[in-house]
């Protein structure tokens, strides 16, 4: 195995290990759309910490890390569930939804909407700009 893939390895290791915690934060649901019954991985959301931070780790499905990875991919359809997400408690969790929404105001009416009406703290702000 080269450095790079061991680095890479210690990483996954570390993130699994706040696999229960942030599942018991989930309720085993996926944090962005509330999908159950599917599986649900640990995603380090930006600007990625020196060392994994649950606070700075969403648990999501892979429909929602694949778009939010891949935004050509995006389904306008399956984000409608930001309209939860984005009053999320959980600060990272808002942070991804907020991110998410930018991405579909210009072209979804829904969504533009939706933030509209939108009241973010300004710590939330700065870290949704900080990518
Ligand atoms: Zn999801």
């Amino acid at each position: 195995m080269s450095r790079g893939q061991e680095k890479h390895q210690k990483r996954v290791n570390e993130l699994m290990m706040l696999g229960k915690d942030l599942a018991r934060r989930a309720h085993s649901k996926c944090e962005l759309c509330a999908s159950t019954g599917v599986s649900l991985a640990a995603y380090e959301v930006s600007p990625v910490p020196a060392e994994p931070d649950i606070d700075k780790t969403v648990f999501i499905c892979d429909v929602c890390s694949e778009q939010i990875d891949n935004p050509k991919l995006m389904n306008a359809h399956h984000w409608h569930c930001l309209s939860a997400s984005v009053w999320s408690s959980t600060p990272v969790v808002q942070v991804v939804a907020v991110r998410m929404l930018e991405r579909l105001i210009d072209c979804e009416g829904w969504a533009e909407d939706l933030y509209d009406q939108l009241y973010l703290e300004p710590e939330i702000q700065l870290w949704v700009s900080d990518t």
